[in-house]
């Protein structure tokens, strides 16, 4: 089977935790640190602040903004499920925004119209890593007194208006789990303009201690450990920030290689009758491949693939939809038109020629037959 999503793993990211290893000091600490400051190099941002995933990064984001409680969120429901329990651990409250149908990304129009006198954030998600509208939305915000903090769980390494993304907003959320761009196995980052909410991203992401365990072991006689707040273990460790490193050695790699698969895909695809492709714009680092199956045929689509080795998915089944979100249903006709059609075909830096030309085989094939 062709898998949907693989992490690209080598001899430097094995390497790297042996290293760690090594030096006995598994948890956060000097590897945390290095990855924390590549990152604020390479995305040009004042504060990054890693944490332990892509979800708790969202969480900590929105609490350390200080909204008031039970504040709304706008967002779109078209997300993975991480986003809405992250509101939620939060403990404010979700307010579902539509889509675009050539993006799969916020329509900002509708997110605005959804704004109460009880809204503290827009949270938009990069959908497959194609930057929303943040030109639109962010004065937008502002001029309202909004926060806007961005899931870019898929973005990591996409542009918008040639600044990378992590330098829009109020806080750009990462995600490095083992599917995305790039991973550290288990791991996330906020990246933030902010200098006071990096300082409460950084005590509540350590139980609300002030010092980090590093700091502590160099200092612990006269180390005083304050408890300045409430918070999570919500750290980076630096057996995960290793991996991290050794992956952003190779960024330019997979970005090459995921835009050269993407491209093939998309001059084989453009023009088929009965699929339709998502907009694709310059400086984007393209975390998945998705497309939109119309006339009610997604389902045999992804059964004609899977019996011939080719591994599918849906991303994602609305939130909006699900129970355990039901007390914030409201109406959203593209994004549940979306969650008939959308499916997301491999993409990974691992797949070699020969298998991109399967997929695009069995697609082909399967609209030629009709
Ligand atoms: C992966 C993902 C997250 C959560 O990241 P984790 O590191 O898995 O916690 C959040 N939002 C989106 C859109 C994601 O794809």
């Amino acid at each position: 089977m062709i898998p949907i999503h693989q992490p690209n793993l080598g001899p430097a990211e094995l390497a790297a935790i042996a290293g760690v290893f090594d030096s006995r000091w598994l948890g956060m600490g000097d590897v945390t640190w290095r990855f924390e400051a590549r990152l604020r190099e390479f995305l040009g941002s004042p504060e990054v602040v890693a944490v332990n995933n892509g979800t708790s990064a969202l969480h900590l984001a929105m609490e350390s903004l200080l909204p008031p409680p039970g504040a709304e969120v706008v967002v779109p429901s078209f997300t993975f499920v991480a986003s809405i329990q992250a509101i939620l651990m939060a403990r404010l409250t979700p307010v579902f925004c539509d889509i675009e149908l050539d993006t799969l990304n916020m329509d900002v129009s509708d997110a605005l119209d959804r704004v109460t006198p009880r809204t503290a954030i827009i949270l938009p998600v990069h959908y497959g890593g194609v930057p929303c509208d943040l030109g639109r939305l962010v004065p937008a915000a502002r001029s309202r007194g909004l926060w806007v903090v961005e899931d870019a769980a898929h973005a990591f390494g996409s542009t918008y208006q040639g600044r990378p993304i992590g330098t829009h907003s109020d806080a750009t959320c990462f995600s490095f789990d083992a599917i995305k761009n790039i991973t550290c196995g288990e791991g996330g980052v906020v990246a933030t303009p902010h200098a006071e909410v990096a300082a409460r991203l950084r005590v509540g992401r350590l139980l609300g201690m002030d010092l980090d365990s590093w700091s502590r072991r160099q200092d612990f006689l006269g180390g005083a450990l304050n408890v300045r707040a409430p918070g999570w273990r919500y750290h980076l460790p630096n057996l995960n920030a290793a991996i991290g490193l050794a992956q952003l050695d190779r960024l330019e790699e997979f970005r090459l290689r995921k835009r050269a698969i993407v491209r093939r895909y998309r001059e084989a695809f453009q023009g088929l009758p009965g699929l339709a492709l998502l907009r694709h714009p310059e400086g984007v680092f393209p975390f998945n491949f998705v497309i939109r199956v119309l006339d009610d045929r997604r389902e045999a689509l992804a059964r004609f693939l899977k019996d011939r080795g080719i591994a599918t998915g849906i991303h994602y089944v609305p939130n909006h939809l699900q129970p355990a979100f039901k007390r914030y249903y409201v109406p959203l006709p593209n994004t549940e038109r979306a969650y008939r059609e959308v499916l997301t075909l491999p993409l990974s830096t691992n797949l070699t020629d020969q298998e991109v030309d399967r997929v695009i085989g069995a697609v082909t094939d399967f609209f030629a037959r009709q």
